[in-house]
């Protein structure tokens, strides 16, 4: 497939006017609709329904396109929305039946998700639009739809920055481990440090001498680790990280890491890659093969791309 289009090289970016500290919820399936940014999803019962972690209301519904009114849909608005293709509200005096219709707003969100992940742009819930919903995903969204007073339109086709574009204004960056992070998967975590300094040319990474004083702070949590942005238990949410200069990392404890490619478990140095790659300021890219893609699987193994890097560089100017 050729991913590599011309339009891949251009970008878009209009400045907003605020600056966001958002936790990139990274690397689950369907899980954690509870990003600030979509303060009016923050429903408690409709997110309950959403966060069942295993894409089963997804795959229930495939098949389904304009017209339809099935009981779940609701459930793809918020979806769709949570990823920012669909700029969905949850109005108080929308009746459930209104929800679970699958209007023209809901097909126009389809397709410019199917266009984002170079699926045939059918705007109907198909087969390949379902099995690349219910991928391992990160859970911060793919687009800006959230409004502001100035535009927030920010798109790349392949690296992106988040809004704003915030970043570091150090080259030498201290990281440390909370007390209850697991001590076999420092050494992963260290060589994905070591591999965005070698591949950067721009930042050193050291480990702190201590937690509290680190730059970057990795930790293992579990369920809600009050932080907005609560982890979902064992098939969910892998991990996520905040975008400079905050400087969090959180894997989630519930799931099944591993040290390389084991079956049924995630990678530990791959996952690392991409949260620090949202640490030092990148979003995700639609360039597949880039460690920044929004998607990844079990028993694998991946590294920086050249994407990645060229991201980085154009961010810090090196
Ligand atoms: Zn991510
Ligand atoms: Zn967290």
């Amino acid at each position: 497939m050729n991913l590599v289009k011309a339009s891949q090289h251009l970008y878009l970016v209009v400045e907003m006017a605020s600056k966001l500290v958002l936790p990139f919820s990274c690397i689950l399936f369907l899980a954690s609709f509870m990003l600030p940014v979509l303060s009016h999803l923050q429903d408690p019962h409709l997110l309950a329904n959403t966060r069942s972690g295993n894409g089963g209301f997804l795959k229930a519904m495939q098949g389904c396109r304009k017209g339809d009114t099935v009981k779940g849909i609701r459930n793809l608005k918020l979806y769709l929305a949570h990823y920012g293709y669909l700029n969905y509200q949850k109005n108080p005096n929308v009746t459930d039946l209104e929800e679970d219709h699958f209007d023209e707003e809901l097909e126009a969100a389809v397709k410019s998700y199917q266009v984002y992940y170079h699926l045939n742009a059918t705007g109907t819930l198909d087969g390949s639009t379902v099995s690349q919903m219910v991928m391992p995903r990160c859970g911060y969204h793919d687009k800006e739809t959230h409004q502001h007073t100035h535009s927030s339109l920010h798109i790349v086709s392949r690296y992106q920055f988040f809004p704003g574009s915030p970043k570091w204004t150090r080259r030498q960056l201290t990281y440390g481990f909370g007390p209850l992070f697991p001590t076999q998967f420092i050494p992963p975590v260290d060589q994905a440090f070591g591999k965005w300094d070698a591949a950067s040319g721009y930042f050193t990474f050291s480990r702190a001498t201590s937690y509290e004083g680190a730059d970057l702070k990795i930790t293992f949590e579990r369920v809600d680790h009050r932080d907005g942005s609560p982890f979902d238990g064992s098939g969910g949410v892998l991990a996520h990280a905040f975008s400079p200069q905050d400087g969090r990392l959180h894997f989630d404890a519930d799931e099944r890491w591993a040290i390389g490619a084991v079956p049924n478990a995630f990678d530990m140095e791959s996952v690392a890659l991409h949260e620090i790659g949202h640490l030092l300021g990148l979003g995700h890219s639609q360039f597949q093969s880039a460690i920044m893609w929004s998607s990844f699987s079990a028993g694998v193994t991946k590294g920086l791309s050249s994407d990645d890097i060229e991201g980085l560089r154009a961010l810090y100017g090196s």
